[in-house]
């Protein structure tokens, strides 16, 4: 039922249009011209309010023609900065970009198969529950656009997003909490050639917190990093204020509180050594998920995949996707991989293969294949 040369046709299409975060009105035309051929009517929310990018979330509602709970379907339409005009080849069973950009696969394959898999299931009538497709914005800068759908359970029952790397069949089960925090370290200023006894110097304070925080991979399901730091103003001026600004995520939200309490330790002892402010902030960036492998979900995501001669494989990941907000908002969602490969890199790659049967899995997820 798939189309192998449209589906091909619309990605090489869609890979053309330039779609960077928050400027993806034209792909967003594009696709809306497509649903809309199809004897549909694309709407748009208002999350450029938010992103101030130049288009919002397409939403499209697909009534079913069976009584089930509908489902969310959805894939990202921006790209990462792409380096230059993409010009795509179709070489060797592969597709990739002819010059120094990216190729946009990520998330561009995702968004063909989900319009191959519309048209597939306009033109049989196939029987199917309810479809709630929603094609976000600015996901590479953050998930704004998830993060800003207004979209809830009563929506959607479960969702499906296209947009990951590895093998045909790979499920994303388990994403974790994202938080972001700084350590803000006072000083003292002074000039440092006339005065420099009169200052107190931050850049030596948050020196003796540094080799304190933990970093790395700290256990089998949490990671920390510092990423930068920030501060101080001229050569000639005791630092009065240093910003170290870093991350931590676990799949177990309770890993990330312990290790904000152990920061807030480290950041009270150098307070009441010094008698001078280090503060300690975080911020939610996402939170985590982890669905049941029994759940309904991860059922029916297994037998789409074993359906189409793939083995399913669990994984859990390091990253965060628009999947990760779709189940904050109340619709369980995860991740399949849609056959993108070497992603956000000049080497990135699709196999015709992949992109074809990414489409197969989607079909038998919706159509809920065993
Ligand atoms: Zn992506």
């Amino acid at each position: 039922m798939i189309q192998r040369d449209r589906l091909l046709n619309t990605f090489l299409e869609l890979v053309k249009i330039p779609g960077e975060s928050r400027h993806e009105a034209a792909v967003a035309d594009y696709l809306a011209s497509l649903f809309t051929q199809l004897g549909l009517s694309p709407e748009f929310d208002t999350v450029q309010e938010y992103t101030s990018g130049n288009c919002s979330n397409m939403h499209i509602t697909i009534p079913g023609t069976v009584e089930e709970p509908p489902l969310l379907i959805s894939a990202h339409m921006d790209t990462v900065p792409t380096g230059g005009e993409v010009v795509p080849i179709v070489e060797e069973g592969y597709v990739r970009s002819a010059k120094d950009t990216i190729l946009g696969a990520d998330d561009r394959a995702g968004l063909a198969q989900i319009v191959e898999v519309v048209r597939v299931l306009r033109e049989h009538s196939l029987s199917h529950p309810p479809l709630r497709v929603v094609i976000t914005v600015a996901e590479e800068i953050g998930l704004l656009g998830a993060r800003y759908c207004s979209i809830s359970e009563k929506d959607a029952h479960m969702g499906l997003v296209l947009d990951t790397t590895g093998p045909m069949g790979k499920i994303v089960y388990q994403a974790p909490f994202h938080d972001a925090w700084r350590i803000s370290v006072r000083g003292k200023s002074a000039h440092a050639g006339i005065a420099p006894e009169d200052g107190i110097n931050a850049i030596h304070r948050c020196s003796s917190l540094l080799e304190r925080i933990p970093t790395g991979r700290l256990s089998q399901d949490t990671t920390a990093n510092i990423g930068r730091i920030t501060g101080g103003t001229a050569d000639n001026i005791v630092a009065e204020e240093v910003t170290i600004h870093g991350e931590v995520r676990s799949t177990a939200e309770t890993n990330t509180e312990t290790f904000h309490a152990q920061m807030r330790l480290l950041c009270n002892e150098l307070e009441q050594r010094d008698n001078l402010p280090c503060t300690y902030t975080t911020h939610r960036e996402y939170s985590g998920y982890t669905h049941d492998r029994a759940s309904e979900l991860i059922q029916r995501i297994s037998n789409a995949v074993s359906a189409c001669g793939y083995p399913p494989t669990l994984a859990s990941t390091g990253g965060g996707s628009d999947a990760n907000y779709f189940t904050a908002h109340g619709i369980p969602t995860a991740v399949i991989s849609c056959g993108m490969n070497k992603v956000h890199t000049y080497d990135e790659e699709i196999a015709l293969s992949d992109l074809y049967d990414t489409a197969k899995i989607l079909l038998a997820f919706i159509l809920g294949e065993k």
